[in-house]
């Protein structure tokens, strides 16, 4: 950011490596949490709430039944009743239920002045006007009395929640109609390489398709952003200075793929240092040890790695935590981590490696975990079938099976 005052992180050399739990500091420091805006109803699933709600009436309004049967007085113990008439839900009859006296009553329809408990209709024998009870009531009985979901001035949501169905339907249930959120990010993808082709077009010699874009936009549809799909930049000073220039305009977040690396042809790397502050570039991790971090006013890029596992890998680790916090979620930033046991040997390298693999539940209640194979950073077949990474920690000796490792769980087992 150009105007935040220099701390060490943006004076230090940008392209020391940073161990990924820096490189989290450093990205989570600068995320902001992203101001508010009026959502309606039907649009608010999932969404972050940042307003307290407070009831502004009670709930049920009225003394409701909770069964469908005859509104009587309890303590009346006539066995059979004279029938008034009905109570639907959904209006007021004008019946004053007295000792002898029932009314029929549907579930949720108010219960009728004098009547003070509702006996269940398959515990009645209807005979034409009149109706026989075979069961003694408790005064109260199958009535919802007023107030008791709600009371009028009751806190029934807090700013911080993400709203779930039920937070939603408790929305509407109150009359409101839109809930202040927090806005969702705008977020750019921008795929950049000489070599892509759109998929679906014919490819040229030395061309592949690009499939990083589109991954990328995969992992971006859960979180609830909102995409600009950026298309492809050439590897051109001219072209990516463009586009850059263009999505840094209009988006909170843009996220580039491919040029962050030592080749003559990755241009992203050296543009951001003279568009935007770089904060670091290099991590001491795999996949994906170049990774650009930089800020341009509140604005933050990611320059992803091009190689397809580095780049999805580095969303998962530090891009996804960043654009849930900007949406206020806090808890649920990170991936939950949990303890695996390895099916087989691991070789560690010199850099923290987050090894793709499969999990399974075993009948101790362990996780076993097994690689999903040959793990290049090109490979995305490496990643098809991952549920997490396991934590491959720098050591001299290698990880033999059996043994324990972190591991950040990527979906339920
Ligand atoms: P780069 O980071 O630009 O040096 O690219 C590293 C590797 O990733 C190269 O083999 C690229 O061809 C490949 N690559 C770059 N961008 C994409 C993309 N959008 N889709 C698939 N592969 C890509
Ligand atoms: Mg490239």
């Amino acid at each position: 950011m150009s105007a935040v005052p220099a701390t060490p992180a943006v004076l230090d050399d940008i392209d020391r490596l940073r161990d990924p739990d820096e490189a989290t500091a450093i990205i989570r420091a600068r995320t902001p949490l992203l101001g508010t805006e009026d959502v309606p109803l039907r649009d608010l699933a999932g969404r972050m709430l940042r307003e307290d709600v407070t009831s502004d009436e009670d709930q049920p309004p009225f003394p409701a039944a909770t069964v469908d049967g005859y509104a009587v007085v309890s303590g009346d113990d006539a066995a059979r009743r004279r029938v008034l008439g009905d109570q639907f839900a959904g209006n007021v009859e004008r019946f004053h239920v007295q000792r002898g006296d029932a009314a029929y009553i549907t579930t949720g329809a108010p219960v009728p002045p004098g009547a003070d408990a509702v006996v269940m209709v398959e515990r009645t024998e209807r005979d034409g006007e009149h109706v026989r009870i075979m069961h003694t009531l408790r005064p109260g009985e199958n009535i919802r009395p007023v107030g008791s979901d709600l009371r009028r001035g009751d806190q029934v949501l807090t700013a911080g929640t993400v709203l779930s169905p039920a937070a939603v339907g408790l929305l509407a249930s109150l009359g409101r109609t839109a809930a202040r959120v927090t806005r969702r990010p705008r977020v750019s993808v921008l795929a950049t390489g000489d070599e892509l082709v759109e998929p679906g077009q014919p490819v040229g010699p030395g061309q592949i398709r690009d499939s990083n874009r589109f991954a990328l936009v995969a992992a971006l549809a859960p979180l609830g952003v909102e995409l600009v799909f950026a298309g492809i930049a050439p590897d051109t000073d001219t072209a990516q200075r463009a586009f850059f220039t263009a999505c840094l305009a209009d988006s909170d977040v843009l996220i580039t793929s491919g040029g962050v690396s030592m080749g003559r042809k990755d241009l992203v790397k050296g543009l951001l240092t003279e568009l935007a502050t770089v904060h670091f570039r290099q991590l001491r991790m795999r996949p994906g040890k170049p990774f650009t971090f930089a800020t341009a006013g509140d604005a933050l890029i990611f320059g992803l790695p091009g190689n397809p596992v580095s780049g999805l890998v580095g969303f998962e680790l530090f891009v996804r935590p960043s654009l849930l916090r900007m949406m206020g979620h806090t808890a649920t930033a990170e991936r939950p981590r949990v303890r695996v046991r390895l099916a087989h040997d691991v070789m560690p390298i010199d850099r923290i490696d987050y090894l793709r693999v499969a999990l399974r539940r075993m009948e101790d209640g362990t996780l076993e975990a097994t690689s999903t194979g040959a793990q290049q950073s090109s490979r995305l077949a490496s990643l098809v079938g991952a549920q997490a990474f396991a934590i491959v920690p720098p050591c001299p000796e290698p990880y033999r099976a059996g043994e324990l490792l972190d591991a950040l769980l990527l979906e339920p087992v």
